[in-house]
């Protein structure tokens, strides 16, 4: 019998299995081979580490290594209102980084008490009088776990939420990212507003040779279309020439209203983007999964079983935060409010 089945292995569930105490019996399942080389299936990701993400890094006294880097590094977004045909730069913190590398680091050295199973797909669980029992396939045999709590950490379309809490539904975005080959440097990370294509943003990441172009766009029959459209005319301009080495997709959540952010159900806790912890002004969500899984270790380690009135408790501060990034919304998102801020300069600044 486990104490704590983490299923999803990314920043989240890795935080927490790193912080778990070590009298717990933990077990980290994930689908992807983090163990193995080359990887099978990447996480579709824009790889920029933002600097709340620096800022928790730092506090839990971890530095990331040189080959998790990758290049440029980047120091300004150039942010392209289509609507309206105004382009502004911004001064930003972000590190480029190689998130397939980041997320092998995290796991590379977790303590060995947490027992790992990766490429490993979790099925499904269910409850019975004395406990939860999951079911999982790995290498083609399907077996069954039992634990005494159960952790969500397996992302935007988290199979673990969907079976605890059916109102979740499906996660309100989809990610399309292309990767392009590129001589050029481009030491920007362009974000785009455009509506015909997305009332979310689009942008663009130079890494390591290539540019990455994605979107987040609803989900639905147009979305892949519109996103083709945009891809045309930004090589119409000249901005990605070529045809794409790589394709990606991914789900990825915006929370709008704090219903959307469910920390558990019984005894099964959600953390990272399975909870719903992403900013829903930039998509950024390394920095709050890293957060969500170590507030629910301490929230295990001081409370097993019952962790949940606690967790709920300490990441009050996090739903806040999301909560502030929804009323700024209007500031980049309504039409009317970006034009007057960009065409006024205000924080801009000037590239020569
Ligand atoms: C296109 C795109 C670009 C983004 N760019 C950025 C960015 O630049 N910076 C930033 O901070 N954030 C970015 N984000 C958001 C960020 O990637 C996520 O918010 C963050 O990875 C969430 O971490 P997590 O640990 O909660 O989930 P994830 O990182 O999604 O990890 C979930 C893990 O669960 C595993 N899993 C899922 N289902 C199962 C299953 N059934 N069985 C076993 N394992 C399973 C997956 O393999 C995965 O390893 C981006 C998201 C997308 C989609």
């Amino acid at each position: 019998m486990y104490d704590v089945v983490i299923i999803g292995a990314g920043p989240s569930g890795a935080s927490l299995a790193r912080f778990l105490d070590k009298q717990y019996r933990v077990l980290l399942i994930d689908k992807r081979n983090l163990d193995e080389w080359p990887p099978l299936v990447n996480k579709c990701c824009g790889g920029l580490l933002a600097p709340d993400a620096q800022n928790i890094l730092g506090r839990l006294g971890l530095g990331i290594p040189g080959e998790v880097l990758t290049g440029p590094q980047l120091f300004s977004v150039r942010t392209i209102d289509r609507d309206h045909g105004l382009e502004r730069y911004y001064q930003r913190y972000y590190i480029n980084i190689d998130r397939e590398k980041f997320d092998r680091w995290l796991c590379s050295s977790l303590p060995e008490h947490a027992e790992k199973k990766f490429n490993t797909l979790f099925l499904s669980y269910k409850r019975d009088e004395k406990g939860l029992v999951i079911k999982y396939r790995e290498k083609g045999v399907i077996s069954e776990a039992r634990t005494k709590i159960l952790v969500g950490a397996d992302g935007a379309a988290s199979r673990v939420r969907r079976q605890a809490d059916p109102a979740f539904g499906k996660a309100s975005y989809l990610a399309l990212q292309y990767w392009f080959m590129t001589q050029r440097e481009s030491p920007f990370y362009t974000s785009i507003f455009d509506r015909t294509v997305t009332d979310f943003y689009s942008w663009i990441i130079q890494k390591n040779g290539h540019l990455i172009v994605g979107s987040a766009l609803p989900p639905g029959e147009e979305a892949r279309q519109k996103f083709e459209g945009l891809l045309d005319r930004l090589k119409g301009e000249g901005l990605i020439t070529g045809e794409p080495v790589k394709k990606e997709s991914a789900f990825i959540n915006r929370p709008r209203d704090m219903k959307s952010i469910r920390t558990h159900r019984g005894e099964v806790a959600f953390t990272g983007e399975a909870a719903g912890f992403i900013s829903p002004s930039s998509a950024e969500g390394i920095s709050y999964a890293i957060k969500s899984g170590l507030l629910l270790a301490e929230s295990i380690n001081t409370n097993f079983p019952c962790f949940q009135k606690v967790y709920r408790k300490k990441t009050a501060a996090l739903k806040f935060n999301i909560w502030l990034k929804n009323r700024k919304l209007p500031f980049m998102y309504n039409r009317v409010l970006r034009r007057l801020i960009l065409a006024s300069g205000i924080f801009s600044m000037k590239i020569r």
